[in-house]
């Protein structure tokens, strides 16, 4: 029986090849005159690259987006753009960058274009962080959510392979989490398994050819799906998990969520039977916990938190963190069944429910 509360986030999505050539248009749409760019140091030349195609529009590039959002940036950001006299900021690169720009909006109202480059999926949502004395405040403001959003499969095209794995298997976490989610509904549902689809077939592609720009605007798509699914509904013990683990032991963000979906996933496969049918469909999978695991292997994703630098004696600190501050879940999150997942992600064993 149906039963849900439906609210949408409204933001102009433009999807296509080439669509960042259209950045002066959609700057003028939005009614501004003077565009920021923001970029992470690595990214300075695709900045560069909007800026020019900005001509009289661009008022300079700020090429200070860090990862977390260090509270100091976002200052020295926000005085940038008061000191050029800028009217809106263009944020061109992953999660960080897009962050810097919420950051900027949330004291300032700046409206901020997004051009991602990554699949992490943070310019569909109005959530943000910012750090501050080693702690991420994260919180919920429509003011952050990016007004417009231009998706241009291109630029994803050169994201190396293996972080465009863990960066698409990230953003199908949000999309699996958002199929059990306690305040889930059926448009978002129909966008999460669609979202699980795209990014499964694409990133595949993507496997078979880094620069295939059918396999790039699937993922892109995808990732589009699944960041929406993101922003419009809550998450439960993955998406938990991964936050204290990436803020505890400063774990990199996409490979974490890549490592840790199908343990994540196993834990609540009893407990989200439907969710996990879904997700077991969109991926053409027996189950979606296997299912999951087998993408990973695949795509060659590293297999166990102990790759990316978790040791075997943090695991008890991780747990008590996670249990330390009580979320909603499908299944109960209790110590010690999490306490057996979180040792299973650390080895990169196959998930069990
Ligand atoms: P990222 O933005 O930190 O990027 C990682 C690195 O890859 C950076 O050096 C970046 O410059 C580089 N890069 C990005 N795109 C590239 C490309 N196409 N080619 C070459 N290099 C490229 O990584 P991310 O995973 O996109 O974002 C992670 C951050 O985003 C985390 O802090 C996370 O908490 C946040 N996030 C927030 C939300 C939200 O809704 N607020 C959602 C998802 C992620």
């Amino acid at each position: 029986m149906y039963d849900f509360t439906y609210t949408t986030h409204s933001s102009r999505v433009v999807f296509g090849k080439g669509s960042m050539k259209l950045i002066q248009q959609e700057v003028e749409t939005l009614g501004a005159r003077r565009a920021l760019v923001l970029c992470t140091p690595q990214q300075r030349a695709e900045a560069e690259t909007v800026a020019s195609l900005l001509g009289p529009s661009s008022a300079g590039v700020f090429d200070g987006a860090q990862m977390h959002v260090p509270i100091e940036n976002a200052r020295r950001a926000r005085e940038f753009a008061k000191e050029v006299g800028a009217d809106c900021a263009v944020a061109i690169g992953g999660g960080s960058t897009i962050g810097l720009g919420k950051a900027i909006a949330l004291e300032s109202s700046l409206p901020i274009i997004a051009i991602p480059t990554t699949y992490a999926g943070s310019e569909m949502t109005p959530i943000y962080g910012i750090t501050e004395e080693g702690l991420k405040r994260t919180g919920r403001d429509q003011k952050v959510l990016p007004r417009t959003v231009l998706y241009d499969p291109e630029l994803s095209a050169g994201l190396p392979a293996q972080l465009s794995f863990v960066s698409g298997i990230n953003a199908i976490a949000h999309a699996a989490e958002g199929l059990y989610a306690k305040d889930g509904n059926p448009v978002m549902a129909m966008m999460a398994e669609e979202g699980i689809r795209s990014l499964a077939k694409g990133l595949r592609g993507v496997k078979k050819n880094n620069r295939d720009m059918e396999a790039r605007s699937e993922c892109l798509y995808g990732a589009w799906l699944c960041g929406t699914v993101l922003g419009n509904v809550g998450m439960a013990l993955h998406h938990k998990l991964c936050h204290t683990l990436g803020g505890t032991f400063n774990l990199p963000h996409a490979q974490t969520h890549a490592i840790v979906l199908p343990h994540a996933l196993a834990y609540n496969s009893v407990a989200a039977a439907d969710a996990m049918a879904r997700i077991a469909r969109a991926l053409d999978a027996g189950d979606a916990a296997g299912g999951l695991y087998e993408l990973n292997r695949e795509l060659g994703v590293p297999d166990g938190l102990r790759a990316i630098g978790l040791r075997e004696e943090d695991l008890d600190l991780a747990c008590d963190v996670a249990m330390s501050d009580p979320y909603w879940n499908p299944r109960p999150v209790e110590a010690r069944p999490l306490r057996e997942l979180l040792h299973r992600a650390w080895e990169g064993c196959r998930p069990r429910a």
